[in-house]
């Protein structure tokens, strides 16, 4: 079986890996140059969309912000999962925003604002304080504003202003400020069949504005909760794939705050901590096999590495330590790979946090050393 993925990201790559032992060959698209790519050592093997589609069984995508006339060719050769509709959802937060109210899937309110005028209603409508966010091609906390005072709108609306009238296409989502306990997100996967199997909720900590540290947690109340907003997003989409849902937890109920119709950074834990990882779960199912467990089998904290090239050796050496490198060049706050840490239980888990803290930098670990004071 022959995959396209569209990006060659470190998505791409982790795909290729745990598609190799089911005989799933990835090649990926890198859709700004047209050049096909090996996943894993980017060389470039051809070019072009329309060979691309021709040489592939199946093709898929690792992000959502894709052009849509790209998204249009892959449809029409019919080997597209999940399906342009929703990698253009999880791409347009209006878009995004609409799915969740049809779902009937409790989210943040929120108006979509082109003028002035609608940032005045929206002031009224929506609320003080609020999140502005820009509808396309926001990702890692990029393209947001807060507004905390009526008093900052004037001084903000030149920057929103200029980003609306950037692109044809443009707007921002004003939402209200969801205060939140904490953010969780459930990643899991439809196959063709419409089974549904989603991993463990995911504990996930952001520093400014990027993941850092995600935590498989066991609450049952929560899971139910958000497998059946997954449930209903992914059956409105008819969706084939992993999907990811990202919530507020506030005082026990939740709130989906986005979707991303794709593999996603909080489920990496998966690659240790459960039976099949995410990446597995996706290729069997847009290859119209069946889902594998997703059964947590040990408790397994992921932390990003952003922007450091090299580790520490007593990282490596830690029992239940593996580290992802993604074969990136460094770049200052650059995803550039994640270490997993597992541990039969929750205790032993947050020893080896502590221990790691004492290892890895603070500045380029905040997280983990947030998570230490707090728990050390
Ligand atoms: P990513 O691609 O990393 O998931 P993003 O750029 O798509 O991020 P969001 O997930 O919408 O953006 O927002 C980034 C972070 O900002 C959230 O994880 C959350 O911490 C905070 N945030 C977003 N919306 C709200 C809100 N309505 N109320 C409070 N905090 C919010
Ligand atoms: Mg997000």
């Amino acid at each position: 079986m022959h995959v396209l993925v569209l990006g060659a990201g470190q998505l791409a790559r982790m795909m290729s890996l745990a598609g190799a032992p089911l005989n799933i060959e990835i090649s990926a698209f890198d859709v700004g140059s047209e050049n096909i790519v090996h996943p894993l050592t980017q060389t470039v093997i051809g070019n072009g969309l329309a060979n691309a589609i021709e040489q592939a069984d199946i093709i898929t995508a690792e992000f959502e912000h894709i052009p849509h006339d790209v998204l249009e060719v892959c449809e029409q050769s019919g080997k597209f999962l999940p399906s342009a509709e929703a990698i253009k959802t999880g791409g347009d937060r209006r878009i995004e925003k609409a799915l969740l109210d049809a779902a009937e899937v409790k989210n943040a309110k929120y108006a979509v604002i082109q003028t002035r005028a609608d940032f005045d209603a929206a002031i009224e409508s929506v609320g003080i304080p609020m999140v502005l966010k820009s509808a396309l091609g926001g990702y890692d906390g990029k393209g947001q504003w807060r507004l905390k005072d009526i008093a900052q709108a004037d001084a903000i609306w030149p920057e929103m202003e200029a980003c609306i009238q950037a692109s044809e296409t443009q707007a921002i989502v004003a939402e209200e400020f969801v205060p939140f306990d904490r953010e969780v997100s459930l990643v899991g996967a439809r196959g063709k069949d419409g089974s549904v199997a989603v991993y463990p909720l995911a504990e996930n900590v952001h520093t400014n504005g990027v993941l850092s540290l995600s935590t498989a947690i066991d609450n049952l109340e929560l899971q139910q909760q958000a497998q059946q907003m997954f449930t209903a997003v992914a059956n409105r989409l008819d969706y084939v794939g992993v999907l990811a849902l990202e919530f507020f937890d506030v005082q026990g109920q939740l709130l989906v705050n986005e979707i991303a119709p794709r593999v996603h950074n909080s489920g990496h834990w998966t690659q240790q901590g459960a039976e099949t990882c995410q990446f597995e779960n996706h290729l069997r199912a847009v290859c119209g096999m069946p889902l594998g467990s997703t059964q947590l089998i040990r408790t397994t904290s992921m932390i990003n590495i952003l922007g450091e090239d090299t580790l520490p050796s007593e990282v490596l050496a830690m029992d239940g330590c593996h580290v992802h490198w993604y074969g990136k060049e460094q770049r200052t706050g650059r995803k550039m790979g994640h270490i997993n840490v597992s541990a039969e239980y929750t205790a032993e888990l947050q020893r080896k946090l502590c221990a790691l803290a004492d290892i890895l930098d603070e500045e380029a670990f905040p997280a983990v050393h947030e998570f230490a004071q707090k728990h050390c």
